[in-house]
């Protein structure tokens, strides 16, 4: 018997403010872990899924950059975790986006993110039998087959959430650009995933790092990251122009792209940049556009290779925890998250990410102020 009662805020839709709501905890089914939510960050996804920028079943409850302990087992509930260790409770844990049937087709084929009857986390349709699937709520109820790893408590809780959606989405990015060893890498667009994943591949043996970001001071940022050349990003031409001006010799030769801005332009733009032989990583587009300009010829006659990605699996969120818990003390994730609010204070929140635009506005779920 849980015997506990959460308060969530629900999202309606855009343009509406987000309310509160209070739910006796119900009793965990098979496979269960009954979780006290710490800290959430809210994702750009979240941002524009507020802005009605995209769509997402409602109401629910949003938040899926998260942490939290475990309070209670449910029956038959995984005693392990992805690294074999094992749960108890006051466990801090992060887990994945999603809860998928490791037995259906797509997750056999390493696409659990893709599995039939998928349940996404922060995502999913409030109902009188689905709840508490959300960040921005005291407690999450983690489903049955959902990938959980319990992380050392000395990771800073806003560096903690940043896991499973920002840091292994990025692992999911370097898995699919393949080996880095003396290569040179673009990262256009250094919002929370761009700057991370400079840190990332200068922790992977790559040469050269270019960050380029239209809003220029987001850009310098990137150089407390590993960033060794930085641009303003736009035209193709403007850029390498100024790539020519700034960084020497091969350094220019662009191995890797991963492109986070998600706008056509972008994407556009970033392809003329691959030297021969290059490989596009397209993470940002994850909102309704318009269809690519692409010549074929320019594409066989270079070599190149695009490829796309939509959240991450299992191992790259294992490879996520594991960076973050080695680098989070050199690299200052900490001061990417505006950590003022607490659940109470979720509209303001919202607005003050809307508005100001910080790297990651962060909610503190436990401690009032
Ligand atoms: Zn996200």
């Amino acid at each position: 018997m849980v015997n506990k009662k959460s308060t969530y805020a629900v999202f309606e839709n855009s343009g509406k403010e987000l309310h509160f709501e209070i739910i006796a905890i119900p009793e965990l089914n098979e496979g269960e872990i009954l979780v006290r939510n710490i800290y959430c960050t809210l994702c750009r996804s979240d941002l524009n899924t507020f802005i009605g920028k995209r769509t997402e079943k409602a109401p629910t409850i949003l938040g899926h950059e998260i942490i939290g302990r475990i309070e209670a087992f449910g029956p038959n509930a995984p005693q392990t975790d992805m690294r074999g260790h094992e749960l108890k409770i006051g466990d801090h844990l992060t887990w994945a986006i999603y809860a998928s049937n490791p037995s259906s087709y797509y997750s056999l084929k390493g696409l659990p993110q893709k599995g039939v009857d998928l349940f996404k986390y922060g995502h999913e349709q409030i109902t009188m039998t689905s709840n508490l699937h959300g960040g921005l709520s005291e407690y999450t109820i983690l489903r049955r087959y959902t990938p959980i790893i319990s992380i050392n408590k000395k990771v800073p809780n806003p560096v903690a959430a940043l896991i499973n959606c920002s840091v292994a989405t990025v692992s999911g990015a370097i898995r699919l650009a393949g080996n880095l060893d003396g290569k040179t890498v673009l990262v256009n667009g250094t919002g929370m995933l761009g700057i991370i994943t400079c840190a990332m591949v200068k922790k992977n043996g790559v040469k050269n790092i270019i960050a380029a970001d239209s809003m220029r001071a987001r850009a310098e940022k990137a150089r407390d990251f590993g960033a060794d050349y930085v641009l303003t990003a736009g035209e193709s031409e403007t850029m390498k122009r100024d790539l020519l001006a700034v960084a020497p010799g091969d350094s220019q030769r662009i191995d890797v792209v991963f492109e986070f801005s998600g706008t056509p332009e972008s994407m556009e733009s970033t392809l003329k940049m691959l030297d021969i032989g290059g490989i596009a990583i397209w993470i940002g587009a994850t909102f309704p556009q318009r269809d690519i300009v692409l010549n074929g010829e320019y594409l066989i006659r270079k070599l190149l290779t695009i490829k796309g990605l939509h959240n991450y699996n299992d191992q790259d969120l294992l490879h996520a925890v594991n960076f973050i818990e080695q680098y989070h003390n050199t690299f200052d994730f900490n001061s990417l998250v505006y950590d003022r609010f607490s659940l109470n204070e979720i509209n303001e929140a919202f607005r003050y990410g809307l508005g100001e635009n910080p790297f990651r506005v962060g909610i503190n779920l436990i401690d009032k102020r």
